[in-house]
């Protein structure tokens, strides 16, 4: 179980930090499931390929608690994602985003 901060890869400005190698991968990968989290019925947005294994896609849901989990049903590596709301990745609360 990985669990993330998602304010790690955020600076105090709420923009994304400079990251390289797998950092970055991580980083990128975390904003494509909160991203899909939070506006999962949008088309054109895919739910990132696992961090892990690389070829499964990971399901991503808002858990009770407001964190968001994933799980790829492949490697079935899972994760806890906190403190998303507000970042630049929220897409809950943009104009439009109301179905
Ligand atoms: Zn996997």
């Amino acid at each position: 179980m990985h669990i993330t901060d998602a304010r790690h890869f955020l600076d105090d400005k709420g923009a994304i930090v400079p990251l390289r190698g797998r950092a970055k991968a991580m980083a990128d990968f975390h904003a494509g499931v909160i991203a899909c989290a939070t506006k999962f019925d949008e088309t054109g947005v895919t739910l990132p390929r696992c961090v892990k294994c690389k070829k499964g896609t990971v399901e991503a849901a808002l858990a009770q608690d407001d964190a968001i989990v994933w799980h790829c049903p492949r490697c079935q590596a899972e994760g806890r994602i906190s403190n998303w709301q507000g970042t630049l990745w929220d897409l809950s609360e943009r104009p439009g985003a109301a179905s």
